[in-house]
């Protein structure tokens, strides 16, 4: 089976010399997780680098929060998925702050995963609901949405390199989590939608996001179709952090 995957979204957060500590204390964690759990962190770009170099290949992953939807060219300050290709694993797409701060469209965000499979590298696609669209009972229909859009023209045999992050709007940042049944059933309906449209789905990861953190890990993780979480606050503190990879090993150990 899988190993649970943890991503950290660092957000536009940290000096270069506090990226350097975060990941030194976060590789710790995973060094001592010895492989029964899957980990990535998304410094902001200027750091990716270095960081890759000073990570090397193996253990932690090292992602990047976003990358451009066009190729290289006159794009003045896009970062493109082929610049990103040598220092990172996967790219993160199609988070609420895109979309909400930047007008991403499931266009544009669908232009995105082609780009990051182009390179060969691994899309974590963001869907999830506002408190508006859950409150009217709409939930599941934006997700769907989203992630039909998103995922259009997806070539099946490169399922491997898709992770689908549910991340509710509501819960990002805001201290309140979905419960973890609200987490369980909105990624059962995920998984169901995704065998629809490729029958077989099972090689894509399907994470929790939104105020996840060292007290509720374990209990969403411990949902059958809770396959990870992307973490935002809690990743850029390192007990938090160390701690809820250690809940995922604890759990792998059931
Ligand atoms: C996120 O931004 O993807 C996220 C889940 O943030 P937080 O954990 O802080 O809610």
């Amino acid at each position: 089976m899988t190993p649970p995957l943890l991503i950290g979204n660092w957000k536009s957060n940290t000096s270069y010399t506090e990226a350097v500590s975060l990941v030194d204390a976060s590789l710790e964690a995973v060094i001592a997780a010895d492989g029964k759990v899957w980990v990535g962190v998304t410094p902001p770009f200027p750091w990716l680098m270095a960081l890759r170099e000073r990570l090397g290949q193996g253990h932690l992953w090292i992602g990047a929060q976003n990358c451009s939807a066009t190729e290289m060219g006159a794009y003045t300050g896009e970062v493109t998925a082929s610049m990103l290709k040598d220092c990172v694993t996967f790219v993160i797409v199609g988070h609420s702050e895109r979309r909400a701060y930047y007008g991403e469209t499931d266009d544009v965000v669908r232009a995105k995963v082609t780009r990051v499979l182009e390179q060969d590298l691994h899309a974590v696609l963001c869907v999830g609901e506002v408190l508006e669209q859950r409150q009217a009972g709409d939930a599941e229909h934006v997700v769907k949405t989203q992630l039909l859009a998103a995922l259009e023209g997806y070539p099946e045999d490169k399922l491997y390199r898709l992770v689908v992050a549910y991340e509710p709007v509501w819960a990002i940042g805001t201290g309140v989590a979905a419960t973890a049944e609200d987490a369980e059933d909105m990624c059962a309906f995920i998984r169901g939608v995704l065998n629809d449209r490729f029958g077989d789905s099972s090689d894509i990861i399907i994470q929790y996001g939104g105020s996840a953190n060292e007290k509720n890990a374990a209990e969403l993780l411990a949902k059958p179709n809770v396959g990870g979480l992307l973490i935002g606050g809690a990743s850029l503190k390192p007990d938090a952090f160390a701690a809820m990879i250690q809940a995922a090993v604890s759990l792998s150990l059931i």
